[in-house]
């Protein structure tokens, strides 16, 4: 086994504190909300029973500006907000609440609350669910770009932390996990050998990051022991860097974390940390620094992304500073996403013309450096879809878009151009500027038919 040289670092940890999470259950008991009032307390349970809620002692100690409360962006990341909910789904909620409700009254009206919030957008349950040759249909899986297949492994559904814009079903798994790694494993592997296109594994979540290293392992050793030709990089999507940074520095698994990533790299396969960061705070700290440092002295590559956020991250300095550090940090910024048509998408939402505005301005404080960044994108039915701007063409205002990924491959890079509208949020509000319809429509709609047909088989 190659040993890496161990250099000192700037950066001190001195040892994990140990993970004490914080959700409705316990959040009465934090000594930061002793002095919110009663009501305050009580809007964070309506919404929290609503929109997913779970903190830990790192973001509330580390990354939490308490004196900046409310109104501080970790803080509206992490902790839900009144305004989160639309007046009549909290008005629903809060009078079951008020009427001394059993678990099973709340979650019932939880979830008639939740499924008008779009749980699964773009198409995600129908379109992106893959098969194996002999029919076994994947449902850990998403394939909706030709080289990248996505990965959920089911220990991998939850977070060290929720944020607040992320919108997800509460999940539970009570299944024997490493038996259930081999298969899911076993399913993965086969599917990437049935399809000699794909390059590339995502793992996603959730946070797989917040599997024990040893239940990772167990998935990539079934995925390397498989010696895929065309596997050419794993990603893992992952917000542990800011959300519980000592997976990689001082956790008890974190050394084994650090020796599978060295692990996939002898293979010769490339691996690409998608580190997920929505503002400038989640890079201040040692631990983060550390965290970085670590990954990458095993050759991993970090890549970062984030939804621009009202309320939390709608600022081009800010974005122009974030990317400016994950640079200085060694970390290559990757998407600025536009938030998705979900859960808190009108608390979270920026137009997509003011999304490009701010693209725009803090791209043009950085050095090239950070311009790998590519944004603001949907990543809506048809595929990611950028706003290049707003632009005026023989007398008509237009917002230019592109094709950065497509259903089909063919849509690639293609410039298309819808009517100007400054209220648009997602690609669904958009018309186009000079056809009745979008040069993708007709063939999506055949993909879809396709797809159902494939599904209910
Ligand atoms: C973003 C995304 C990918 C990866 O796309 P890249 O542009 O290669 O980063 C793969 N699958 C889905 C469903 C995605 O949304
Ligand atoms: S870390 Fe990712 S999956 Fe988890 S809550 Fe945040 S956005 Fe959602």
């Amino acid at each position: 086994m190659a040993q890496t040289n161990q250099q000192e670092s700037v950066w001190t940890v001195d040892s994990s504190p140990s993970l004490q999470s914080v959700t409705l259950a316990n959040l009465r008991k934090l000594p930061q909300i002793e002095n919110f009032s009663e009501e305050q307390i009580f809007e964070m349970e309506v919404v929290g029973n609503v929109l997913p809620f779970k903190a830990n002692n790192y973001v509330i100690e580390q990354l939490i500006d308490w004196d900046n409360v409310p109104g501080d962006s970790m803080f509206n990341l992490t902790f839900p907000q009144k305004n989160m909910l639309k007046t009549e789904h909290y008005d629903m909620m809060a009078s079951v609440l008020k009427n001394d409700p059993d678990r099973k009254q709340i979650q019932e009206m939880a979830n008639k609350i939740r499924l008008e919030l779009n749980p699964h957008p773009a198409g995600q349950m129908e379109l992106n669910v893959p098969m194996l040759k002999d029919g076994t249909k994947l449902f850990g899986m998403q394939h909706k770009y030709k080289e990248t297949t996505l990965f959920f492994p089911s220990q991998g559904q939850t977070c060290h932390a929720y944020c607040s814009f992320c919108f997800r079903w509460p999940q539970f798994v009570g299944m024997d996990e490493m038996k259930f790694a081999m298969k899911e494993g076993d399913d993965l592997a086969q599917y990437v050998r049935e399809h000699p296109e794909i390059s590339d594994i995502l793992f996603t979540g959730g946070d797989p990051m917040i599997m024990k290293a040893s239940l990772f392992a167990t998935y990539i050793d079934k995925i390397l022991d498989a010696n895929l030709p065309n596997l050419k990089t794993i990603r893992i999507g992952t917000k542990a860097l800011s959300y519980w940074p000592y997976k990689f520095t001082s956790d008890s698994d974190s050394e084994e974390t650090l020796e599978t990533f060295r692990r996939i790299k002898s293979k010769g396969i490339h691996v690409a940390l998608m580190g997920h960061f929505n503002h400038l705070t989640e890079l201040k700290t040692d631990s983060v620094k550390l965290a970085i440092e670590k990954v990458r002295e095993t050759g991993v590559q970090i890549r970062t992304q984030s939804p621009l956020l009202t309320n939390i991250n709608d600022d081009a300095d800010m974005w122009a500073q974030m990317w400016q550090k994950q640079v200085e940090l060694g970390c290559i910024p990757y998407y600025m996403f536009v938030v998705r048509d979900t859960g808190a998408q009108h608390y979270f939402g920026v137009s997509l013309v003011k999304a490009h505005e701010i693209f725009q301005q803090a791209i043009q404080k950085v050095s090239g450096l950070a311009r790998t960044v590519r944004g603001p994108s949907m990543s809506a039915t048809p595929g990611k879809v950028q706003v290049d701007g707003v632009a005026e063409i023989n007398g008509t205002k237009v917002i230019v878009l592109r094709m950065l990924q497509g259903r089909n491959p063919e849509w690639v890079n293609r410039p298309f151009f819808a009517k100007y509208d400054e209220n648009a949020i997602w690609l669904d509000d958009l018309k186009p500027a000079f056809e009745d319809k979008f040069f993708f429509e007709d063939e999506l709609k055949q993909i879809k038919e396709q797809k159902m047909k494939n599904m209910n088989s």
